[in-house]
């Protein structure tokens, strides 16, 4: 896994190529363990913005602290990955819905509220988040991570037209 797996160097997430090797895996654990695991897929809203705003290297400085965020309430075991440019992956294992969405509401909060300085200014950004739990029944047989991501996806265009900055669960 480490061959394969690289870090993404600008935010420090997993790079894109984790996401299949990580959900595998759980996947795999998911059932013997009677363990389900949440799945969530977290994008910077009016990210845009920001960049023709106040510039690019700005709207990077954003990406890293929504990492960083995103760390302060995350296990070790648990994973960010680096989907697209302003797109984030989180895996929870052994996490069921409820709690999941307890931690990705944290995230959610603790990102809105928090302010990066750059160049004298104060930037503030927020995140919209879809998320799923994956049940150990239905892990392993439906494999399929496209689908679940499809999933998820479908739950943060719900947040994205519901005002954004929240966290919808599927
Ligand atoms: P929405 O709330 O609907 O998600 O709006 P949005 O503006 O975030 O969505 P959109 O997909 O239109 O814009 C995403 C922007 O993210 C456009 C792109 O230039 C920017 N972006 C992608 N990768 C990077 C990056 O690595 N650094 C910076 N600074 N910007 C990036
Ligand atoms: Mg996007
Ligand atoms: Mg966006």
């Amino acid at each position: 896994m480490n061959k394969r797996v690289t870090k993404d160097t600008l935010t420090g997430a997993l790079n894109r190529n984790a996401l299949r090797i990580v959900f595998d895996s759980q996947n795999e654990l998911s059932l013997p363990t009677s363990n389900p695991f949440v799945l969530a897929v977290c994008d910077l809203d009016r990210f845009k913005k920001i960049n023709d705003t106040h510039g690019h290297v700005a709207g990077d400085k954003v990406l890293k602290s929504f990492v960083d965020v995103a760390k302060k309430y995350i296990r070790n075991s648990d994973v960010i990955i680096r989907y697209g440019g302003e797109e984030f992956v989180i895996i929870l294992p052994a996490v069921n819905k409820e709690n999941g969405l307890e931690v990705l509401e944290k995230i959610c909060r603790s990102f809105e509220e928090s302010t990066l300085e750059f160049e004298g200014k104060n930037l503030n950004a927020t995140v919209s988040i879809g998320m799923m739990e994956i049940k150990p029944e239905k892990a392993f047989k439906n494999s399929f991570i496209d689908e679940y991501i499809m999933i998820a996806d479908q739950k943060l265009y719900t947040a994205k037209h519901s005002g954004r900055n929240r966290v919808e669960c599927s």
